[in-house]
């Protein structure tokens, strides 16, 4: 009888091991801390859904089917996870982004808008357009609370008969011909399957895989009326072009998020992660609001700083190695994805394959470490 081993209950893994428990298949996960805590990729209050997207039309269905997702989670959870607000991408009309994000709803037929000039401004207060720019609004986006998401797919997956094993790492996964073995603290555990969702602590699993754990740095910065970035209501953003970052409504009323898009640092592990972030850079923040952002202050009332995992090409590994599914590395993208990829998962180990089109994601397609 199948059993799965599902290490590392992060964002991906939370949600594998939910769907494989919602299909009555027996699982246990194991995390070196426990659901909903904010070491990992999963931390920082928000993140952006989006289905216009830039980084590949061939996700658009995917995207369709982890919205599905997040409401049966919703109703699961008794609670709101998906804040639908809409967003835009903002930035120099000729822009490649701004294309790409065209490109696929033009490819998936979805209902975005090019907006310009007086509509933007009446549409998008908090977001007003310099001298040559548009905006591109997609009705279909929102933001996401990923330390409940988590909380909740775990609760979800308990609640189905899966096990969590927390505060407990696992130092070795290994398959033979009947089964595998997961090494912890505690001893050796049997399965028959193991699902490998372990973020950015993918190099002690993964140790082959093109993979770098990178810190990315989250920035605060406090409203000047209240009327502006309201949560309920104002739209996430992406500016492209120069600054570049992504922006959230005021979630906790304290501070509206901006995620800075600059090369991020990569680091050895997420263990020695510096949580803050240099003057320097907080700096550069600060300047890029100056000039772009007028509904805000300019000076950061929380500065925190998290790590995700990367591939060469900024596509994840989603796929089946033998008794082993390798679901990691969402390159600073994945959680908005998250639930379909649990669901994916659970077609992977029941079945070894799935209808879903993942083929960008194969962990056997060619790739080349970035260092
Ligand atoms: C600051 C930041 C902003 C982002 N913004 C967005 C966004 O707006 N929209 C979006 O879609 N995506 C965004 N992302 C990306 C997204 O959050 C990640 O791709 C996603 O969370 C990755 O999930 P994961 O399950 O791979 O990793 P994690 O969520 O980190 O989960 C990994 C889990 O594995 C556990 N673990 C690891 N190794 C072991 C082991 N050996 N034994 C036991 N347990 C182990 C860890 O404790 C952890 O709980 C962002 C990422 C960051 C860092």
């Amino acid at each position: 009888m199948t059993s799965v081993a599902v290490v590392g209950i992060g964002a991906v893994g939370s949600m594998a091991l939910w769907r494989l428990a919602a299909r009555g298949i027996p699982a246990t996960g194991f995390d070196a801390y426990a659901p909903g805590h904010d070491r990992g990729a999963a931390g920082g209050e928000s993140r952006i859904f989006r289905t216009a997207y830039k980084e590949g039309p061939q996700y658009v269905p995917l995207l369709r089917e982890a919205r599905d997702l997040w409401g049966e989670l919703e109703r699961a959870a008794g609670r709101r996870l998906l804040t639908p607000v809409g967003g835009v991408t903002v930035g120099p009309r000729e822009h490649a982004k701004l294309a790409a994000v065209l490109a696929a709803a033009r490819a998936h037929d979805l209902p975005v808008e090019v907006l310009t000039g007086a509509e933007a401004a009446r549409r998008v207060p908090e977001h007003p357009l310099r001298e040559g720019e548009v905006m591109i609004a997609d009705p279909d986006a929102g933001y996401l609370r990923p330390e409940p998401a988590v909380v909740a797919a775990a609760a979800a997956a308990e609640q189905a008969g899966a096990r969590i094993l927390r505060y407990t790492p696992v130092t070795r996964v290994r398959q033979d011909e009947g089964g595998v073995t997961v090494t912890t603290a505690d001893g050796e555990h049997r399965f028959t399957h193991a699902v490998l969702a372990p973020g950015p602590w993918a190099r002690t699993l993964l140790p082959d895989a093109p993979i770098v754990a990178k810190a990315i740095t989250s920035t605060w910065f406090p409203r000047r009326e209240e009327s502006l970035f309201d949560p309920g209501s104002c739209p996430i953003a992406i500016r492209v072009g120069e600054p570049a970052y992504s922006c959230f409504p005021s979630v906790d009323g304290i501070g509206v998020k901006v995620n800075l898009h600059v090369p991020w640092q990569e680091i050895d592990s997420p263990d020695a992660l510096a949580r803050s972030a240099p003057a320097a850079y907080v700096r550069q923040v600060a300047e890029a609001v100056a000039a772009t952002l007028p509904g805000l202050r300019p000076d950061p009332v929380r500065v925190a700083t998290y790590a995700d995992a990367f591939t060469p090409d900024g596509h994840g590994l989603l796929g089946r190695q033998g008794r082993t599914v390798v679901a990691a590395a969402f390159s600073g993208h994945g959680f908005k994805l998250a639930p379909v990829f649990g669901d994916i998962v659970a077609d992977l180990v029941e079945t070894g394959a799935t209808a879903r089109g993942i083929g960008h994601l194969a962990p056997d397609r060619p790739l080349r470490r970035s260092s």
